[in-house]
């Protein structure tokens, strides 16, 4: 879509964009789960050094579930306490790797500004209180952070993000705290999260999201407008375009759990799951004949076993792009189930609530279709891999960041 979009240049600001930039596609990182993506994007590493592994898992310490719902605005349906706690505040505070170091504690610690706008991975060293009280704890962001009015470094005056999600206000509450920084040049490094697009693509599939596209083209416009035109905006900036997945069609859904030992743990959403089991082989084993799923992955000694219908064979993962790299960094984060399950085309699983999309679109899974992302550089050399996009950006830092 967004190469159909810059083609005949229905999208404008991204079309002119890249006229001036470098494009390619990217390889983002598995499962291919938005907290996965973005956090991977945020720390330049794959879930075995930043330890988010799904938008749900199981919580071995604490033995219990964690869901962070498949948007900001099902965890507001959703409603419950600990899922928005989870969410908003347990991602960046208690999972994420106290190894891994987040863009923004990087550009900061050189005494750089950096700024997050809706980002879920969004750790930094500044502490900050909920805009209203009570309604969520402190937390720890980089100097400029906006979180969909939770959070705000500064008064910005913009209206409540989440309360029209389907009208896309979420982007429009982007738009204004983008606007807002780049008026002031209030940072150095800009993480600006739009996604309006990922919510409309789940519901109208990913061939149906020209008009959101056109919207999400806007949101980067206020950016450039903020600057004054396109060549003040790239004369003070670097800029760098990605998805942080793909999505593809879903016609059909599954739900795993009815297909593994009721002892084993399964935690399963969108076009990944994950079985916590005591017999990974035999989990794996027991999904062989499950339509729905494309394949499962598991260690033994470890080493990587990849199954497809009974059949175990390593090369399989080279069907997948940088397979082999992104199941062996899955399988090693200590969050991850034991065994991994990647669907086939056209299904999701189901998830707790036996939910899914079925009839829209979905990602999560190692195929193509999921996992390869447009990404645009402007000043920027575009990365092959979305786990490269931190690098990418710190080097363009006066001086670079290291
Ligand atoms: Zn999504």
């Amino acid at each position: 879509m967004f190469e159909s979009a810059v083609g005949d240049r229905s999208a404008p600001t991204l079309s002119q964009l890249a006229d001036a930039g470098t494009y390619r596609r990217a390889v983002t990182t598995f499962p291919s789960l938005t907290p996965v993506c973005l956090t991977s994007i945020a720390t330049g590493a794959h879930p075995n050094v930043h330890h988010i592994p799904h938008l749900v898992w199981w919580n071995r310490q604490e033995r219990r579930i964690v869901e962070y719902g498949s948007s900001f605005g099902a965890i507001r349906a959703a409603g419950t306490r600990r899922s928005i706690r989870d969410t908003i505040v347990g991602m960046n505070r208690d999972h994420l790797s106290k190894d891994a170091e987040t863009i923004y504690e990087a550009a900061e610690r050189t005494g750089l500004t950096a700024a997050a706008v809706n980002i879920t991975c969004y750790r930094g060293p500044h502490r900050y209180l909920p805009t209203v009280p009570g309604i969520a704890p402190a937390t720890f962001g980089p100097r400029r952070f906006f979180f969909y009015n939770l959070y705000e470094s500064d008064p910005i005056g913009a209206p409540l993000a989440v309360r029209d999600r389907a009208h896309g206000s979420v982007d429009e509450y982007a738009a204004a705290a983008g606007r807002w920084l780049v008026t002031r040049d209030g940072f150095d490094l800009l993480v600006y999260y739009l996604s309006d697009i990922d919510f409309a693509s789940h519901l109208h599939g990913p061939d149906g999201v020209r008009e959101q596209l056109v919207k999400t083209d806007g949101s980067v416009r206020a950016l450039v407008d903020a600057a004054g035109g396109l060549d003040e905006f790239l004369e003070r900036y670097a800029v760098l375009v990605c998805s942080d997945h793909g999505q593809t069609h879903v016609d059909r859904a599954v739900r795993l759990q009815d297909h593994v030992r009721s002892s084993d743990t399964v935690t399963a959403s969108n076009r990944a799951g994950m079985i916590y089991t005591d017999a990974p082989r035999v989990a794996a084993a027991s999904l062989d004949p499950v339509e729905g799923v494309d394949a499962t992955f598991f260690l033994e000694d470890g080493a990587v076993v990849a199954r497809r219908r009974g059949d175990e064979d390593a090369a399989l993962l080279d069907e997948y792009p940088l397979g082999r790299e992104r199941v062996t960094a899955a399988l090693q984060n200590p969050n991850a189930g034991e065994v991994l399950v990647s669907a086939a085309d056209g299904w999701e699983f189901a998830d707790l609530a036996g939910l899914h999309h079925a009839g829209g679109g979905s990602h999560g899974s190692l195929t193509t279709g999921d996992s390869e992302v447009p990404i645009l550089g402007v000043g920027i050399d575009p990365p092959a891999r979305t786990i490269d996009v931190k690098d990418a950006m710190l080097s363009t830092l006066r001086p670079p960041v290291t």
